[in-house]
């Protein structure tokens, strides 16, 4: 139905299945606070449905048949899943595609310093961020730490109760007069997002050597202890600063949820859920992409821009069997596609910059844009009108709640997806996502309801796009 308010109309059941999803949502987000440990998450929930590794396949020589489950990893930061349908793959698959990458502080590669008895790790944030967002708050340190022989250690320090969490300091409003004069975007400066990790001194050892930085020299000590790891054991880390904490149910209603990288992990979880949830075998090859570094670009071998998708797709048709140039090329061509991403959802709070007709509303389902981009749709890929007449047909024949919207008024600002690197393989592909409030927030705000709209439109196309 379009433009509706979800609520309304559902029933003890509906709402019984909604509150099932969404709890489970809950703890993939609780559990994937980087990219790695939503592939990790990913790998998981895919193997416990059947799911195989298709390197494997590809190792063992072995042939897939219709009904067969397989997914793929590219360095543990990207992940596709398929299931095999009945169809010859040159007719082409059905997509789900999204990121989960989310904006966050990353740790430097000479990160460990001491300033007068305070130990810090220096950062480069990742991404589009409000920086001010960021100080006086729980932080979670989350990654890898590579050491020279390869052994990897994993951090996920401050989530659990018991845990220390980390915590970048702001300015007294005391003494902040200066400061406050400042625009938002300079108030806190980049270089000035340092982590306060420690500030006892280490115990002297021997008394002959003095050592000059105590604090860190005793933050060191503890690495050492702890997990093995030496100061530049950094230089190979990948570590990111994440808000601390669980999601969390927001409203007497509890309607809302509000938990950190919702953009896009609130379209990444449907997705993969609709395609791995799948019973049976379907018509059309169903696949899954959640892809890697969106925030700053699609760039890297993670990347949507990298050749992952295509490479994959490649060793999928050639374990079906399929080896033709031109069949895979066709199987990617007659490939139906929606590209999701988080949509801008309209906020009262901050009505001005939205063009309220177009603008897509909590609780009114998922949210189609025939595109995004900026300054006249730029950097855009426009959907087709007629592929986007299939869609809605698909939508109102399953009963799902959807609008359609644009990001904001005309050149206040804008965004770009993944949608036009999919589409130069001439696919039908249109941008979709879940409406979120406070995008790129420490914190984001979506309805639950929408959340559950999406899940029933990736299952909706799966089915019947291209049928
Ligand atoms: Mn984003
Ligand atoms: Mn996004």
């Amino acid at each position: 139905m379009y433009k509706k308010n979800a609520w309304e109309n559902y029933s003890d059941q509906d709402r019984e299945k909604l509150n099932a999803f969404i709890e489970d949502y809950k703890k993939f987000l609780d559990r994937g606070k980087t990219e790695r440990e939503c592939v990790k998450a990913a790998i998981e929930e895919a193997e416990a449905k059947g799911f195989r590794n298709l390197e494997d396949v590809v190792k063992n020589h072995e042939t897939l048949k219709a009904g067969d489950r397989v997914y793929s990893a590219c360095m543990k930061k990207s992940f596709m899943a398929f299931v095999v349908g009945e169809e010859p793959l040159e007719k082409g698959m059905n997509i789900l595609g999204s990121h989960i990458d989310s904006p966050r502080i990353d740790v430097k590669q000479n990160p460990l310093y001491e300033e007068d008895d305070l130990a810090y790790l220096d950062t480069h944030y990742y991404g589009g961020i409000k920086k001010y967002q960021w100080v006086a708050r729980p932080l979670a340190l989350h990654g890898v730490i590579v050491k020279k022989d390869g052994s990897v250690v994993e951090l996920a320090l401050g989530e659990k109760p018991e845990d220390p969490v980390f915590y970048i300091t702001d300015l007294l409003i005391h003494l902040a007069q200066e400061q406050m004069k400042k625009t938002a975007a300079e108030a806190v400066e980049g270089e000035a997002l340092n982590l306060v990790i420690g500030s006892i001194p280490a115990a002297a050892e021997g008394e002959e050597e003095e050592v000059k930085e105590k604090v860190k020299q005793g933050v060191l000590n503890l690495l050492k202890q702890e997990y093995g790891i030496e100061e530049e054991d950094f230089l190979s880390a990948e570590l990111e600063i994440v808000p601390a904490g669980k999601t969390r149910d927001v409203g007497f209603d509890r309607s809302l949820l509000m938990g950190y990288g919702m953009d896009d992990r609130v379209c990444s979880y449907p997705s993969l859920r609709a395609v791995i949830d799948h019973e049976g075998t379907p018509a059309r090859t169903l696949c899954v992409i959640l892809t890697d570094k969106e925030e700053i670009g699609s760039v890297g071998a993670t990347g949507m821009e990298s050749n992952f998708f295509e490479n994959t797709v490649v060793e999928l048709a050639y374990a079906c069997g399929v080896t033709e140039d031109r069949l895979i090329r066709r199987a990617m061509s007659n490939s139906w596609m929606l590209s999701s991403d988080v949509s801008s959802g309209y906020d009262p709070n901050y009505s001005s910059v939205f063009e309220k007709k177009n603008a897509s509303m909590l609780g009114h389902g998922i949210c189609f844009l025939k595109f995004t981009g900026r300054g006249g749709k730029s950097g855009s890929n426009d959907a087709n009108a007629e592929y986007i007449a299939c869609v809605r047909r698909i939508m109102d024949d399953n009963n799902v709640d959807f609008q359609m919207a644009e990001l904001s008024k005309v050149d206040v600002g804008g965004g770009g997806t993944i949608a036009y690197m999919c589409a130069r393989y001439c696919m039908n592909v249109m941008d979709a996502g879940i409406p979120v409030l406070s995008m790129h927030a420490p914190y984001e705000l979506v309805s639950k309801a929408d959340v559950y709209e999406g899940y029933k439109a990736y299952c909706a196309f799966l089915k019947d796009a291209g049928v």
